[in-house]
C-alpha cells in the first residue's frame, strides 16, 4: 500500500509542493466607467461593484494601488446610444477619455479594454444590424477594428474583443499594424459562450439585448468540440491570449484548450458567478475560503490570468 498520506501530514512538505498557487499579478480586476458628474452607483445584482464617473474614480484607483491591483480591464457606459454605436470609437468617448485619465493619474496601470458595440448599441446587440434584422458580420468587424484602433490611440495596453464576430481578429491585428500599433497585444474572447450567467453585468453595463438573443454569434453551450478550432483560428488571426468565458463551469473547456494550443489562457470569473458565491458566503451557506478554492480551480484547470471581481478581496484575505 502506497501511504499518500504522507505527502499530506507534514505542513511544511504538503505547502510547499502545491502545484498551483495564486498570486496578485495573475487578477485583472473589472472597472466600469460612466459618462456624467459625480456618479458611484451599484446595481441591485452586484450591491459592492460600483460604475464610477470620471471624477469619482480616483476613489477606485486608490483602493487598487493600496492593493498593487494594476491589471484592470476596462467596460464604458455612454450617455448616448445610437443604431452603429458610434461612441465605440469617438476620440471623446467615456472609454478613451477614461484610458488617458487611468495613465495619467498612475501610469503603472495596466489598462485593457473590451471591445464591443453592446454597450453603445441602441438595439444592445454585439454588431450593426441589416435588413433582416440580423447581425452583420463583416461591416460590424470593421466597427470593432475602429474601436480597437481608438483605444489603442488613447493608450491602452492591450484590447480584448468580446464580440464573437468571425474575422474579427484579423480586421484588429491589420488595423493596429497599419497605425503603427505592432507590438499592442489581443486577447480574444474566443471561447465566450451564450451563458446565463451573464445577467448581473448587462445590468451594471446596461448592454441588455433589446431584441432575440446573442445565440447567432456567442458559443453555444452544449459543445466542446469545436472549441480547440476557434482559438485556432484566433490565433492565426492574430490573438496573443485567449479567454474563455465563463470560468466555473466551463473548466473543461479551460482544460481543453489548454492542450490544444499553447498561448496565455485568461479565464473571466464572470458576474452571474461572482453574484452565487457572494450570496452563499453572504447568507452563511458556504464559508468565504470558497473564493480562494474557486480560483484555485481555475488555475489547475490550466488559466494563466483571471478577470476576476472578486481581486480585492482576494488580496486582502489570501494574498
Ligand atoms: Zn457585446
Amino acid at each position: 500500500m502506497k501511504r499518500f498520506r504522507r505527502y499530506r501530514m507534514q505542513d511544511t512538505l504538503r505547502q510547499s509542493i502545491r502545484e498551483n498557487t495564486l498570486n496578485k499579478e495573475e487578477l485583472i480586476t473589472p472597472v466600469f466607467v460612466i459618462e456624467g458628474e459625480n456618479i458611484k452607483t451599484a446595481t441591485e445584482a452586484m450591491p459592492d461593484l460600483y460604475r464610477y464617473s470620471l471624477d469619482r474614480l480616483p476613489e477606485e484607483l486608490e483602493t487598487l494601488i493600496d492593493l498593487g491591483l494594476f491589471k484592470i480591464i476596462l467596460f464604458g457606459v455612454p450617455k448616448l446610444k445610437d443604431a452603429m454605436g458610434s461612441q465605440a470609437y469617438d476620440e471623446e468617448g467615456i472609454v478613451q477619455k477614461a484610458i488617458r485619465m487611468i495613465k495619467a493619474y498612475d501610469s503603472r496601470f495596466y489598462i485593457i479594454t473590451d471591445i464591443c458595440l453592446c454597450q453603445y448599441t441602441d438595439h444592445g446587440h454585439c454588431g450593426v444590424i441589416n435588413a433582416f434584422g440580423e447581425v452583420e458580420n463583416d461591416q460590424s468587424v470593421e466597427l470593432i477594428s475602429r474601436i480597437a484602433l481608438s483605444h489603442a490611440s488613447a493608450g491602452a495596453d492591450m484590447v480584448a474583443p468580446s464580440d464573437m464576430m468571425d474575422g474579427r481578429i484579423a480586421g484588429i491585428r491589420k488595423i493596429l499594424d497599419d497605425n503603427g500599433f505592432v507590438y499592442l497585444p489581443i486577447l480574444s474572447y474566443s471561447l465566450k459562450y451564450c451563458s446565463n450567467y451573464y445577467g448581473p453585468f448587462r445590468a451594471i453595463a446596461d448592454s441588455k439585448p433589446q431584441f432575440g438573443s446573442r445565440d447567432h454569434y456567442q458559443m453555444d453551450y452544449h459543445n466542446s468540440r469545436n472549441a480547440a478550432d476557434v482559438a485556432r483560428e484566433d490565433i492565426a488571426q492574430g490573438a496573443d491570449l485567449v479567454m474563455v468565458k465563463p470560468a466555473m463551469v466551463y473548466l473543461d473547456i479551460v482544460h481543453h484548450i489548454r492542450t490544444a494550443v499553447n498561448v496565455p489562457i485568461v479565464v473571466y470569473n464572470v458576474s452571474g458567478e461572482y453574484a452565487l458565491l457572494s450570496q452563499g458566503i453572504k447568507s452563511g451557506m458556504v464559508n468565504e475560503n470558497i473564493i480562494y478554492e474557486t480560483m484555485i480551480g481555475f488555475k489547475r484547470a490550466g488559466a494563466d490570468l483571471i478577470i476576476t471581481y472578486f481581486s480585492k478581496e482576494l488580496v486582502n484575505k489570501w494574498l
